[in-house]
């Protein structure tokens, strides 16, 4: 193998895995561990991708990828999405005010998720957002009263709940089936979108659907769209003629152990077949699909230990850093920065006192020692965002590699910062 960049991601040159241009050893010197580390060039790669597909299979229907910022927050990813021309998906006041930070126009946002407040509404109607996904009857009148305060008219897609099974890897990350808190149930959702034409101050612009994550297989996504569709149409021939929108959501899966990939031209193909004729603008949320593979979690082995007959590698990077492990039992691949040679086979964990402080059970891995660097692979969504500080633990930094370049995306929290909004003296208040 020779040096530079093989492809974008992740790759070993002379024996020593680098992110891009980027030697991870060198990395790890410069900024520490534990550390997040993301490849631009990978995720410009996955968005180019994943447009390219939708571009092809549908070339006269107008779409538009609104990352979900859930996924991956950090500024830094949200602008290179940016400027590939992405928009986004939020689901709270915070992910607003990030997203216009890193530039995104109102109209480039549209607002998601179950448990907006008035003052939410208000900010999203400000902005303004290109719409937002309402999720229950009661939002739709609070949102009505907003707008109406604000002598505004607000743009509204519904979240409706197609009620389809997914076969996703666990049951957190499914969303789309009966009785799940998301959305408004099927058999509602006629009467609420009526609701929603009649209310004055809020306009039916769309309908929306979020099935689940990590979804590898096309047949979710065209069960929930063989229900989505008459409902589309059959609005459209009660008098709606205000909806333009088909919000399908994300969901689309990655590789984290050896599962298939989302088939995106598979995924192109089938959406451009289901709403043929209909004549519609589409939008696409993928989160994970744009930035999981893009980044990895840098840890470094503090200890190895043997107990009750298991192997243990103690590293300092723990479940407060990466939680998905524990909190989902997932695979993230892990690999040595450098190659030792032997096997073993050992639970990977940290230092976090808590049993479920894993990061990898039963693993067969690279034999590795106190000093060497690993690296947990397939981090780039779901990873930092998900952090904490638990065990006042400051979150790790954030670093973007371009080509051979790299910066310093978030610093790594100092110990002052864990009590920065902390009073040890009390200022007492007469209640
Ligand atoms: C989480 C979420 C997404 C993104 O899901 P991915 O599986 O990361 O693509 C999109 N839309 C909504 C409403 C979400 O809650």
């Amino acid at each position: 193998m020779g040096q530079g960049v093989l492809s974008p991601g992740f790759s070993r040159v002379d024996g020593v895995l680098h992110a891009d241009g980027v030697s991870l050893e060198r990395l790890a010197h410069e900024v520490g561990t534990p550390a997040y580390v993301y490849s631009l060039a990978r995720i410009r790669a996955q968005y180019r991708r994943l447009e390219t597909a939708l571009a092809q299979a549908m070339p006269d229907v107008p779409h538009r990828l609104h990352f979900s910022v859930k996924a991956n927050s950090n500024l830094a990813i949200l602008r290179t999405l940016q400027e590939c021309g992405a928009g986004v998906d939020i689901v709270s006041a915070g992910e607003l005010y990030r997203a216009r930070e890193a530039g995104f126009g109102g109209t480039d946002i549209v607002f998601s998720g179950v448990g907006k407040t008035a003052d939410e509404l208000r900010l999203a109607l400000e902005a303004p957002v290109l719409f937002v996904n309402v999720e229950s009857e009661g939002e739709l009148r609070l949102l009505d009263e907003v707008a109406r305060a604000m002598g505004a008219v607000a743009p509204v897609a519904l979240r409706v709940n197609p009620e389809v099974t997914v076969e996703s890897p666990h049951e957190y990350i499914r969303t789309g089936e009966k009785g799940h808190k998301f959305g408004i149930p099927y058999d509602d959702a006629e009467a609420v979108a009526r609701l929603a034409h009649e209310l004055p101050n809020v306009a039916l612009v769309g309908l929306d659907m979020h099935i689940g994550s990590q979804i590898a297989t096309w047949e979710p996504y065209a069960s929930a769209l063989a229900r989505i569709r008459p409902l589309f149409e059959s609005l459209r021939v009660a008098g709606i003629q205000t909806l333009q929108w088909l919000d399908l959501g994300g969901g689309l899966g990655v590789t984290y152990e050896a599962e298939a990939p989302a088939d995106v031209d598979r995924f192109a193909a089938g959406v451009a077949e289901a709403v043929r004729g209909l004549g519609v603008s589409l939008v696409f949320e993928p989160g994970r699909f744009l930035v999981a593979e893009a980044g990895v979690l840098l840890a470094r082995v503090l200890y190895r230990k043997r107990s009750g007959g298991k192997e243990y590698v103690i590293t300092d990077a723990g479940m407060n850093d990466l939680v998905r492990p524990s909190h989902y039992q997932a695979y993230h691949r892990i690999e040595p920065v450098t190659t030792p040679a032997g096997q073993l086979v050992a639970d990977v964990v940290g230092p976090v006192c808590e049993s479920g402080d894993f990061l990898a059970l039963g693993r067969e891995m690279a034999d590795v020692g106190p000093g060497d660097l690993l690296a947990v692979h397939t981090a780039g969504a779901y990873g930092f965002v998900m952090a904490s500080n638990y065990n006042s633990r400051p979150r790790p930094v954030e670093v973007v590699v371009d080509g051979d370049r790299y910066a310093v995306a978030t610093e790594r929290e100092r110990l002052e910062d864990l009590v920065r909004l902390e009073r040890a003296h009390l200022q007492w208040r007469s209640a």
